[in-house]
């Protein structure tokens, strides 16, 4: 079988079988692409639709999130997790422009050169909105290629270089056929080819999955264990956050001290956000969002 015909029973499955996410809309714009690229990131697609819909009512393109304070993007951001995203997607949308003139581009050099925007990022909006043949590899499609193509049990640490080259010859050679292929591999890993149930009963590339045909062999080695949250300095960084989001003005000390009562590990949250351009000093003891014109 030529690589590419898993790139065939794949898209042949996704036509049937694609989620209906809004940022998939034929005629959504790069920029609602970026933005939901960025959240989808480590954050999943139920808790990222209510807020993708809300950022894009509110900023529907770059300049309106560049011409607001970073404050306004945090609170935006809400729960999503890893709020520094929020950050970063505003420091994008004023690259976007001052050098763009608004636009989100379509050359992938530029695309990585925009702050935040990484190489799975770039790729994806390169290839999801502008319809170019580029490997798009996060987390799933790796997972996916490693058993489907090489019979391994997962995908091991990354190795970006390798990483594209092994998806990219997967991809039809036609830009626009590549662009869904890698639509398609990402809903088959996401939905299909999951890290601990892979449902492989309904998978299309069964037939030709290498790691199925090797009986699929476990991965030597303990099992990896899923990330606490609970008791961990990301949940003290949260309650702080929270507290800050929900008032105007600057905060005082004493009223963020009662969201933790582990004194140091409360301070470390806390001057990890300020070290994180998150929040800022607002006199000797009190706190506000990073440049809250709230204040004003
Ligand atoms: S057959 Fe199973 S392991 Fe192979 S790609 Fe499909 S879901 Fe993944």
């Amino acid at each position: 079988m030529s690589e590419t015909q898993f790139a065939e029973m794949a898209t042949r499955w996704y036509d049937q079988n694609a989620r209906d996410l809004p940022w998939r809309e034929p005629d959504v714009g790069a920029w609602a692409i970026l933005v939901s690229e960025i959240m989808l990131q480590q954050t999943p697609v139920v808790r990222v639709l209510p807020a993708w819909r809300a950022w894009l009512a509110r900023w529907p393109v770059p300049a309106a999130l560049a011409a607001d304070t970073p404050a306004e993007a945090i609170r935006m951001w809400g729960r999503l997790g890893y709020p520094r995203r929020a950050l970063r997607l505003r420091e994008c949308a004023v690259a976007l422009t001052q050098r763009h003139d608004g636009v989100v581009p379509t050359d992938l050099d530029a695309l990585l050169a925009l702050p935040g925007v990484g190489s799975y990022t770039a790729r994806a909006v390169a290839a999801f909105a502008y319809g170019q043949r580029h490997p798009v590899v996060d987390t799933n499609v790796r997972r996916l290629v490693a058993r489907a193509v090489t019979g391994l049990p997962d995908a091991g640490p990354a190795t970006r270089p390798a990483d594209l080259v092994a998806t990219e010859e997967l991809l039809p050679v036609e830009p626009a056929r590549a662009a869904w292929a890698s639509a398609a591999f990402m809903e088959l890993g996401a939905l299909v080819c999951t890290a601990r149930g892979p449902r492989c009963g309904e998978c299309p590339l069964a037939e030709v999955c290498a790691w199925r045909a090797a009986g699929r062999p476990a991965a030597p080695g303990p099992t990896r264990r899923p990330q606490q949250y609970a008791g961990t300095d990301r949940q003290v960084r949260g309650l702080l956050l929270a507290v800050l989001r929900e008032t105007v003005g600057p905060v005082p000390g004493e009223r963020l001290d009662l969201v933790w009562t582990d004194d140091v590990q409360r301070a470390r949250a806390l001057a990890g956000l300020v070290q994180d351009g998150l929040v800022e000093r607002a006199g000797a003891d009190a706190y506000t969002l990073a440049g809250d014109r709230r204040l004003i």
